[in-house]
């Protein structure tokens, strides 16, 4: 084939393709994504997912909201399931007391200027969405954190959590 993939130090000389495009688009919006660092926010959202928990009322579908492109306002395509991923391709909620199959669902911009996937991000509900096959819960990486702060090594803080949820599932 002609076409070759542009590599990055070509890139500002050479047209991008289109995937290319939509891969830059992508990564742009996933890079201006933060989880907003205030301690009484935190809070609130540790209460929101000990609700969640202790009701098992977590969705089972997680859309992105956004009707419009967060990268350039352009009207989104409908929710739909992402391109490449086969249908056996589980998704997995995973909270402190649930494992649980969920449906992730992306939202294409159909700008050909742009093409960005707009994924969900649950923040607001405490959950932080792991390229859409996991949803996890704000709860798992505090204890994550906290076992660092300890200067556990990351494995100890693994081994650690993965009791927890062991001990609760
Ligand atoms: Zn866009």
């Amino acid at each position: 084939a002609l076409s070759t993939a542009t590599t990055s130090s070509t890139a500002t000389s050479a047209t991008p393709t289109l995937s290319e495009i939509c891969r830059q688009s992508t990564v742009k919006l996933l890079l201006d994504k933060t989880i907003p660092y205030d301690e009484e926010y935190i809070k609130s959202i540790l209460c929101k997912i000990k609700e969640n928990d202790v009701r098992n009322t977590w969705p089972v579908v997680f859309e992105p909201e956004n009707a419009v492109c967060e990268n350039c306002s352009h009207e989104l395509e409908l929710p739909t399931q992402r391109k490449g991923k086969s249908l056996d391709d589980m998704s997995y909620l995973i909270t402190f007391l649930h494992f649980k199959q969920v449906s992730v669902k992306v939202r294409y911009c159909p700008s050909k200027e742009c093409g960005a996937m707009n994924m969900v991000m649950p923040i607001n509900q405490g959950l932080i969405n792991i390229a859409d096959k996991m949803i996890v819960s704000l709860e798992i990486f505090v204890h994550v954190r906290n076992c660092m702060k300890n200067e556990a090594p990351v494995r100890t803080a693994l081994d650690s959590l993965m009791s927890t949820l062991m001990l609760k599932s």
